[in-house]
C-alpha cells in the first residue's frame, strides 16, 4: 500500500514539477540579462548572468531526473502495477493477436526452432511490454520535454520552431523504441532459450550491435537529423590538411552539420576508427569563430583521435557489459522468486531491470566522467600542441561560456558527479600557462 502510494507521489512530481520551475519566473527573466562572461577584480572570467540564471534551473532538473526516474521504476516493481500490467497483456491482448492469419504457422516454426523453449506468444507479450512501457514513460515525462522546449528559447538557446523540435523528439524516441524492442527483445529469447549461457550469447550480440552502431550511426542516423554536407571552402579544407598531416591522422572526408537550423551552441565531432575517420563540424562553429578558433577545436578533436578515446571507450563499454551480463544472472537467480516472477526471463521484471540499470550509471557516473575529463584534458594538451594557438583557444573557450551559456566555475562535488568535460576556468588557465611558456 505504501508503495502504491509513493508510486502516485512520483508520478504527480514528475507531471507537476515542469510547472513548478516554470512558475520559478527565471526563465521569463532570462532575456534582459547578458550572456556576456564577467571579469572579475583580479582580471579571472566569472560566468555570465544568463549562464548563471540557466544553471539554477538545469542543476535541480538534473537532479530531479537522477532520483526520481529510479525510484520510479522499482516502485512500478514493488506496487505490483509490473506484474499486472503483464498479466494484463496475456489476458487482454494476446487472445486477440493469436487470431490472426499465421500465428500458429509462426509460431510452430518458432518453437521448433527454439526446441520448445520460446513460444510466439512469449515474445509477442515481451515486444507489446516493451513498446507500451516505453510510450508510457515518453507521455510522463512529455511535459518535462516541453518544459525543457521552452527553456531553451527562454534562454536563446534553441533556433528551432514547435513542429519540427516535435519531428525530432518522435523520431528520436521512434528509434529509441526500435532499439530497445531490438536489444531487449533479443535479451529476453536468449533469457528464455539458453538458461545458463545467455550472458555469453548476449554479451556477443551486444558486441556486434555496439561496434555496428558506432560505425553506422554518422551515416544513418545523424542525416535524419540534420543536413550534412562535404566542407566547400578550399582554404579550410587546407587549413585541416595541414594539421592532420603533421598529427599523421588519415582523413576521409570533412563535413559540415547544419546545427544553426536547431540551436546556437557550437561543436565539432570526429568519427569513425583506423586508417578512415571523417570530421563533422557544427555550421555554428564556423559561423561565429575565427579561423584560429576553427582550428583549435579541430585540433582538439584530433587528439580524442590520436589517444584512441573512442575505441577505447568503445572497448571499455563492451567489457564493462559483459561484467555487467554475468553480474545481472546472479542477481536475476537470486532476485526472481521473492518479487513474484515466473524466472529469470520473466518480461514483468523489466521495470525493475531498467531500475537497477539505471541505479548503477548513476553510481558509477563520477568514476565515468572522471575519466571523461581526463581524456578532454588530454585532447586539450593536444589541441594547444599541435594549433600552437593558445590564444586562440582562450578565445574559444570564452566563446563556450558566451554562446553555450557554460558556467565558468563549478562547484567541486558537481563537477565529481556530472561534469563530462573541465570547468571552463581549468581550461582557460592551460591555455593562458601555454601562453606564457612561448
Ligand atoms: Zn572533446
Amino acid at each position: 500500500m505504501l508503495a502504491k502510494k509513493t508510486l502516485y507521489l512520483i508520478i504527480a512530481l514528475i507531471l507537476l514539477s515542469p510547472l513548478a520551475y516554470y512558475s520559478a519566473g527565471i526563465g521569463q527573466q532570462a532575456r534582459a540579462l547578458s550572456q556576456e562572461p564577467l571579469i572579475a577584480d583580479d582580471g579571472s572570467l566569472q560566468s555570465s548572468p544568463k549562464a548563471v540564471a540557466l544553471h539554477k534551473l538545469t542543476l535541480p532538473m538534473r537532479i530531479e531526473r537522477m532520483l526520481l526516474y529510479p525510484a520510479l521504476l522499482m516502485l512500478l516493481q514493488f506496487s505490483g502495477a509490473a506484474l499486472w500490467f503483464r498479466g494484463w497483456l496475456e489476458r487482454r491482448w494476446l487472445p486477440n493477436l493469436e487470431r490472426a492469419p499465421g500465428f500458429s504457422a509462426l509460431d510452430r516454426w518458432l518453437l521448433r526452432f527454439t526446441r520448445k523453449r520460446f513460444s510466439l506468444g512469449e515474445a509477442t507479450v515481451i515486444l507489446l511490454y516493451i513498446a507500451l512501457f516505453a510510450l508510457g514513460i515518453r507521455l510522463l515525462y512529455l511535459p518535462f520535454s516541453l518544459y525543457s522546449f521552452v527553456l531553451r528559447h527562454q534562454f536563446d538557446l534553441s533556433t528551432q520552431g514547435f513542429f519540427a523540435w516535435q519531428r525530432d523528439f518522435w523520431l528520436g524516441w521512434g528509434i529509441a523504441l526500435l532499439t530497445a524492442l531490438l536489444g531487449y527483445g533479443v535479451f529476453y529469447a536468449l533469457l528464455k532459450i539458453s538458461p545458463r549461457r545467455w550472458p555469453v550469447w548476449t554479451g556477443l550480440v551486444f558486441t556486434v550491435f555496439t561496434i555496428g552502431y558506432v560505425l553506422l550511426e554518422p551515416l544513418l542516423i545523424t542525416p535524419l537529423f540534420y543536413e550534412i554536407t562535404p566542407v566547400a571552402d578550399p582554404a579550410l579544407r587546407q587549413r585541416i590538411k595541414t594539421m592532420t598531416d603533421q598529427a599523421g591522422v588519415n582523413i576521409d572526408e570533412i563535413y559540415v552539420i547544419d546545427a544553426s537550423s536547431k540551436t546556437n551552441a557550437v561543436n565539432a565531432c570526429f568519427t569513425g576508427f583506423g586508417g578512415a575517420s571523417k570530421i563533422f563540424l557544427w555550421d555554428t562553429l564556423l559561423n561565429k569563430h575565427s579561423p584560429d578558433e576553427v582550428d583549435v577545436v579541430i585540433a582538439h578533436e584530433m587528439g580524442h583521435w590520436v589517444h584512441k578515446h573512442v575505441l577505447i571507450g568503445l572497448l571499455g563499454s563492451i567489457a564493462f557489459t559483459w561484467i555487467g551480463l554475468f553480474a545481472l544472472r546472479w542477481w536475476l537467480n537470486r532476485v526472481w522468486q521473492k518479487l513474484g516472477w515466473r524466472g529469470p526471463f520473466d518480461v514483468a521484471g523489466y521495470p525493475c531491470l531498467l531500475g537497477m540499470m539505471s541505479i548503477v550509471g548513476i553510481l558509477t557516473m563520477p568514476l565515468f566522467n572522471g575519466i571523461s575529463r581526463y581524456a578532454e584534458n588530454q585532447a586539450d594538451d593536444f589541441a594547444l600542441a599541435i594549433s600552437q594557438k593558445p590564444e586562440a583557444a582562450a578565445v574559444m573557450f570564452e566563446g563556450f561560456a558566451r554562446e553555450n551559456l557554460s558556467l565558468v566555475h563549478i562547484p567541486a562535488w558537481e563537477k565529481i558527479i556530472f561534469s563530462t568535460h573541465p570547468p571552463l576556468n581549468e581550461r582557460i588557465a592551460k591555455a593562458e600557462k601555454a601562453m606564457n611558456n612561448e
